[in-house]
């Protein structure tokens, strides 16, 4: 049949099954996609659908400004920006938090520091409890929605990383949990802590993980900490035995391989009771300690 109207008019527009297969080969070419996924997270931000909606109605044709809309999205992602970037928010814990490109991405590893932190520490009392670097405030956030009768503390030196994590804080209430832009633990006070949470960099400079997938697009203070990968954990294991109170409880991330160096500055630093914990790929992820109940400072 002749093309009788303007070019366009009368085109047919594709569906969002059409789209949803094509991008999703597309993004196949990526490495460390999830392709399928990530199509369809960035169809539902370019319609305003849900995931629900894509695939209750694969017939549905969208719409020029959608259309125009998601192969934005899509070009933006074949670039390799991350899809949370692209998304402006991340799944962690129970919440769904913002993220800018001023913080790390939360990672699902990182919930291991909240169980260890809900596990060891007491539920219900009026417990100080500091978010070491806390980035976006996801383990803040995490622990704070938690644990009411707790008070957190979550610090950045990144103004636009503490800009995020005050935002989502008030998305969420939490009113038991402030934000201080400041190094560490620099400005806390001695022996005021109950515990110490953390997810510090820890990638070792020359590390060629930093030029892959996500990361060439996080804050490199977010992820790299010296030759060894080791300086943060060292500044904050220091910092850590001014400011925690007699029996104070230390939970830091880490590489998979630097458990045994993790618990050797632990120790150094007069911590007891160390323990290096699996995450759910079975790798060493964290490594949590207690400071003794009368300290020899
Ligand atoms: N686990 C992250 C990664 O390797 C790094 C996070 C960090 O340095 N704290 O991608």
């Amino acid at each position: 049949m002749m093309n009788a109207g303007p070019p366009d008019a009368t085109k047919p527009m594709p569906s969002i099954g059409a789209v949803l297969r094509e991008a999703t080969a597309a993004l196949a070419a990526l490495p460390q996609a999830s392709p399928h996924l990530e199509a369809a997270l960035l169809l539902c931000e370019a319609t305003g659908y849900t995931r629900t909606q894509l695939l209750a109605w694969p017939e549905t044709e969208l719409g020029e400004a959608d259309l125009a809309r998601f192969e934005v999205l899509i070009q933006r992602r074949l670039a390799g920006e991350p899809i949370a970037y692209i998304r402006g928010r991340q799944a962690f814990w129970t919440l769904e938090l913002q993220v800018t490109p001023d913080t790390l991405i939360p990672r699902p590893e990182t919930e291991l520091l909240v169980e260890l932190a809900l596990e060891r520490l007491h539920a219900e009392a009026p417990l100080l409890v500091l978010d070491a670097g806390s980035g976006s405030g996801a383990i803040a956030a995490a622990l704070a929605s938690e644990r009411p009768t707790w008070t957190l503390i979550a610090t950045d030196r990144s103004l636009g990383a503490a800009r995020t994590a005050g935002s989502n804080l008030r998305t969420y209430a939490l009113g038991n949990a402030g934000i201080v832009a400041c190094d560490w633990l620099t400005p806390i006070a001695e022996r005021s802590l109950h515990a110490i949470v953390g997810n510090p960099p820890y990638i070792p400079d020359t590390d060629p993980h930093l030029k892959r997938g996500d990361l060439p697009w996080e804050p490199r203070s977010a992820l790299a900490a010296g030759p060894d990968g080791l300086d943060a954990i060292r500044t904050l294991s220091t910092q850590a035995t001014s400011r925690l109170r007699p029996a104070g409880f230390i939970a830091l991330e880490h590489g998979f391989d630097q458990g045994p160096a993790v618990r050797a500055i632990f120790k150094r630093h007069g911590f007891e009771d160390i323990r290096t914990h699996p995450d759910l790929e079975g790798r060493e992820r964290a490594t949590t300690g207690r400071l003794p109940v009368t300290s020899r400072r």
